[in-house]
């Protein structure tokens, strides 16, 4: 099991902010920005690069809920970045997809 899934299960806590029968999405435990979240599909895809063609209508559901989230946290206007890390030099701890929304205040380019 995950530790994404672990939280999907609740068998871990978490400050949830959405979900649906596709995705959950909640706050990073360690957030890099003044808003934060973490979006999740409930079915385990790896990585972004592992995500098979059956994945499409997940992957957009994914998308459409990070820019719903982002007009419900406020971050919307001001702007807000969206960013995946696949593997070890993308920064991926985590194997379990999950988009980053991050914002609420002016994000460096590139990111390092
Ligand atoms: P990655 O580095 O794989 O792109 O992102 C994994 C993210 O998961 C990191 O930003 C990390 O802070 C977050 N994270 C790791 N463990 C937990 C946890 O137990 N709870 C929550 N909410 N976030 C976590």
């Amino acid at each position: 099991m995950t530790l994404f899934e672990k939280i999907i299960a609740r068998e871990i806590p978490a400050d949830i902010v959405h979900e649906d029968e596709t995705c959950i999405a909640f706050r990073d435990i360690s957030p890099q920005a003044p808003t934060h979240i973490l979006v999740v599909p409930k079915k385990v895809i790896p990585r972004v690069g592992d995500a098979e063609i059956e994945d499409k209508e997940t992957l957009g559901h994914l998308l459409l809920t990070a820019g719903k989230i982002a007009q419900d946290e406020g971050i919307a206007e001001s702007g807000f970045r969206v960013a995946i890390n696949h593997g070890a030099h993308g920064g991926e701890t985590v194997p379990h997809l999950h988009l980053h929304v991050l914002g609420g205040r002016p994000l460096q380019w590139p990111p390092g």
